[in-house]
C-alpha cells in the first residue's frame, strides 16, 4: 500500500474573534501524489497548507506530516528570496541551514538551478530577475533538499499566462523526476485540473471538502491536453462542484 505522506483528520481552525476559518476537513495525501486544492478566496486553502507545513496548529483534529529537516518545502505566491544573495546562494540556503558544507550546498544549488533552466543566472540577484525567473529560483530552492512533500500556494498567481503555462510544465517535469507528494493551491479551475491527478474542491469559507475529481491522463501533460475531452470534462465537473458549494453557502 502506498504510504500516507501527509493528512488532515477532522481538522478545524478557529481564529480569535473571526471564528471558524476552516473545517472540519479530512485530506489524505499519498507518496508521490499530486493534489490540487481549489476553492474561492478566503475558504481556508492557505490555512490548510500552513497546517501541513507545520507553520500553524489546528484548533481541533490532527495533522500528520512528513517531519524531519528538509522533508517539507513550501513555495509561496511571492518568491520570498533574500535580496542580498545571488540566485545560487538563495537556493543553497536551505542546505547551508541544514548543516551542509558550503561548497557542496553551492554545487547542489547550481544543479537545481540548471534543472529549472537557470544555469546562466547563478550570480544574478533577485532584483535582476523577471517574475517567472524568480519563481523558478524559488522552485529550485524548494526542491534542493529533495523534499517528500512539496506545498505550493498559488505559485503562478502573479505571472502572465505564457509564463504560467511554461512553469506548470516545468513543475510537472520536476515532480515526475523527484516524485515528492505535492499539494497545489489555486483558485483557477483549469490550472487545478492541469496540475493534479486529483482535484479537491472546497466550499466557501469556512472551507469544507465539497467533493473531489480524479483527472485521467499522464502527469506530464501531452501537447494539446487542455483541449482534450477528458480535460474539458474534469474542468466542467470541478466548476459544477464549486458552483453547487457556493449556491449552498449563499
Ligand atoms: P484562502 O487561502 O482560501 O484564500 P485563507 O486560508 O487565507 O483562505 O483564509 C481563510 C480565512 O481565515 C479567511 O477568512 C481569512 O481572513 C482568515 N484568516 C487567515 N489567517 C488568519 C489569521 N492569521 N488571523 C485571523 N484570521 C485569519
Amino acid at each position: 500500500m502506498t504510504p500516507t505522506i501527509a493528512a488532515l483528520s477532522a481538522v478545524e481552525v478557529d481564529y480569535p474573534r473571526r471564528g471558524r476559518a476552516l473545517g472540519p476537513v479530512d485530506l489524505d495525501l499519498k507518496a508521490g501524489e499530486i493534489v490540487a486544492l481549489v476553492g474561492p478566496s478566503g475558504c481556508g486553502k492557505s490555512t490548510a497548507l500552513r497546517l501541513l507545513a507545520g507553520l500553524e496548529q489546528p484548533t481541533r483534529g490532527s495533522v500528520t506530516r512528513a517531519a524531519g529537516k528538509g522533508e517539507t518545502a513550501v513555495v509561496f505566491q511571492a518568491p520570498t528570496l533574500a535580496p542580498w544573495l545571488t540566485a545560487q546562494a538563495n537556493v543553497a540556503l536551505p542546505l547551508v541551514l541544514a548543516g551542509e558544507r558550503r561548497a557542496i550546498a553551492l554545487a547542489n544549488a547550481a544543479h537545481a538551478l540548471a534543472k529549472v533552466g537557470l544555469d546562466d543566472a547563478l550570480t544574478a540577484r533577485p532584483a535582476q530577475l523577471s517574475g517567472g525567473m524568480a519563481m523558478r529560483v524559488s522552485l529550485a530552492r524548494a526542491l534542493v533538499t529533495r523534499p517528500r512533500l512539496l506545498l505550493l500556494d498559488e505559485p503562478f498567481a502573479a505571472l502572465d499566462e505564457i509564463t504560467r503555462r511554461a512553469l506548470a510544465d516545468d513543475v510537472l517535469t520536476l515532480a515526475a523526476e523527484l516524485s515528492p507528494a505535492m499539494i497545489f493551491v489555486t483558485h483557477n479551475v483549469e490550472e487545478a485540473v492541469y496540475m493534479a491527478g486529483r482535484v479537491v474542491v472546497m466550499t466557501p469559507g469556512p472551507g469544507r471538502i465539497a467533493g473531489e475529481v480524479v483527472v485521467d491522463g499522464p502527469l506530464i501533460r501531452p501537447a494539446g491536453f487542455r483541449t482534450a475531452e477528458s480535460f474539458r470534462q474534469a474542468v466542467e465537473t470541478v466548476s459544477g462542484l464549486l458552483a453547487q458549494a457556493g449556491a449552498r453557502a449563499a
